[in-house]
């Protein structure tokens, strides 16, 4: 197959990096995105790769997964990656963003790609024949997602994930609320709401009784375990949150000189610091339930809410039905899938497989062997997962090591401590990477010129 066009079905993470690696690769790019004629339940903007809940992109500490796929983004030329770069805000060890010059960078960029045509408009059809990256994410339109359910002949399988709430800085009372960061690692970027035991026992039982927003349109909440809702979380035991988004380790009040018994920390939102959220506390209350429950924390007596936490879909296909290691349909090889929809979870994860689709497509254009990428590496992981797993019990997931292969045997054996053992397989991972990619943009290359 030669052909020197490819569609790109939703301009989100995983959409304008599937484009920018086909537009690099010498491939014209039509990139269709429906904002801002139709929004989502959870994009506001018109721009390109939208940011829909917390500013972070996680950790970017040397040794975690979470670093090396950043870090195999970063060696492969990665859009997102870049624009993350140029627009970060403080937040100790992890990348975390002003969304809006993040957004508008990234289509500034898309937009100035003489490679890249910007369609505005719903796709609610597959073309046939054509090379196509479906990359519509967790709330792709209705339409569409009627048609992907006939594409891959398998029910669509629903969860809900939900968004944490933002207050504005200056309603924060900073004379309770201290600065510091868990164990004083990475600067103290966040301010933290301490509670001591008879606080928190009356924000659990207030927090057991506010009023949840209905489920009306599911018939069933299947909740993804890493993004739980404080709600549920505090329905499963009175010191869960203390072990969870509450947990006050590490974090010394200045005013007590101790550990508080709990603690909510709150995250630097933009780069003028104007806003801050709530770390891990997505849930579904009531909007005015939120207010007078959360309003209970220490140091939010007087919040001022800029945005509630909120119910969202999320939307993925049974990947190891329907998809081969390279991001493409098995039954329909034109047809690429990329970003949340695959059933990976996160935003860098989401980005991870678009830049794969993105180079796999632009391959299958002109004509190239298609790359599946090395196992150890994390984007490798990853699509190894979603085209892999078992897929009675097919879950979202994160990047972690449990997705990794272990060490090789000696390296195994010699080293013993756990923490060295996984800087090992990071450095591991990132020299596999940057070999596989030196070998194969090459040969795209010479493919090219033949
Ligand atoms: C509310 C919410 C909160 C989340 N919070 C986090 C978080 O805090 N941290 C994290 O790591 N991950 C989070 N995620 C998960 C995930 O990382 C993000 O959804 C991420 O944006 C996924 O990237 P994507 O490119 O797959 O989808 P998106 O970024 O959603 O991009 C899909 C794009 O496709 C467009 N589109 C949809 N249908 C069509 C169509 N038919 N035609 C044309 N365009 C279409 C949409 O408008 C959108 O711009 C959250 C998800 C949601 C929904």
């Amino acid at each position: 197959m030669k052909v020197d066009q490819i569609n790109v079905i939703g301009g989100g993470l995983a959409g304008v990096e599937a484009a920018w690696q086909a537009a690099r690769l010498g491939v014209q790019v039509k990139l269709y995105e429906m904002r801002p004629e139709k929004q989502t339940p959870a994009h506001r903007t018109d721009k390109l790769a939208e940011i829909v809940c917390s500013n972070s992109l996680k950790s970017d500490e040397p040794g975690t997964t979470s670093y090396l796929l950043k870090e195999e983004l970063r060696q492969g030329g990665s859009l997102v990656m870049a624009a993350a770069a140029e627009t970060r805000v403080p937040a100790g060890a992890a990348l975390a963003v002003d969304r809006e010059k993040f957004a508008e960078l990234i289509t500034e960029r898309i937009e100035n790609e003489p490679r890249i045509r910007l369609v505005r408009e719903e796709v609610t059809g597959i073309p046939e024949n054509k090379i196509t990256i479906i990359a519509t994410g967790p709330l792709s339109s209705d339409a569409l997602t009627a048609e992907i359910m006939k594409l891959t002949g398998s029910d669509q399988m629903y969860f809900y994930d939900a968004i944490a709430p933002i207050v504005s800085a200056d309603s924060i009372d900073t004379s309770v609320a201290f600065r510091a960061a868990r164990y004083d690692k990475g600067g103290d970027d966040y301010l933290n709401c301490p509670f001591d035991e008879e606080q928190y026992a009356r924000f659990y039982s207030e927090l057991l009784e506010a009023k949840s927003v209905p489920l009306q349109r599911f018939e069933e909440t299947r909740w993804f375990e890493a993004c739980l809702p404080i709600e549920e979380l505090a329905r499963r035991g009175v010191d869960t949150l203390r072990f969870g988004p509450m947990k006050p380790v590490g974090l010394r009040d200045p005013k007590t000189g101790r550990e508080p018994y709990a603690a909510v920390q709150l995250r630097q939102e933009n780069l003028m610091a104007d806003a801050y959220s709530l770390v891990g506390f997505q849930n579904h209350l009531r909007y005015g339930e939120q207010a007078r429950v959360l309003r209970l924390i220490p140091g939010l007596q007087h919040a001022e809410f800029l945005q509630f936490g909120q119910i969202h879909r999320n939307t993925y296909i049974c990947s190891p039905r329907v998809l081969q290691a390279t991001m493409q349909m098995r039954d329909r090889p034109n047809v690429f899938f990329a970003g949340q929809i695959t059933g990976v979870e996160g935003y860098v994860e989401s980005v991870a497989m678009g830049w794969l689709a993105g180079v796999n497509a632009a391959r299958l254009a002109s004509g190239s062997e298609l790359l599946e990428a090395p196992a150890r590496s994390a984007t490798g992981a990853l699509a190894h997962y979603v085209s892999h797993a078992d897929a009675k019990n097919f879950q979202p997931v994160n990047i972690t090591f449990a997705l990794l292969p272990p060490l090789p045997e000696p390296a195994k054996r010699n080293v013993r401590k756990k923490r060295e053992r996984r800087q090992l397989q990071v450095e591991l991972a990132l020299k596999e990477w940057a070999e596989w990619l030196e070998q194969n943009h090459t040969k795209l290359e010479a493919a090219q010129a033949g």
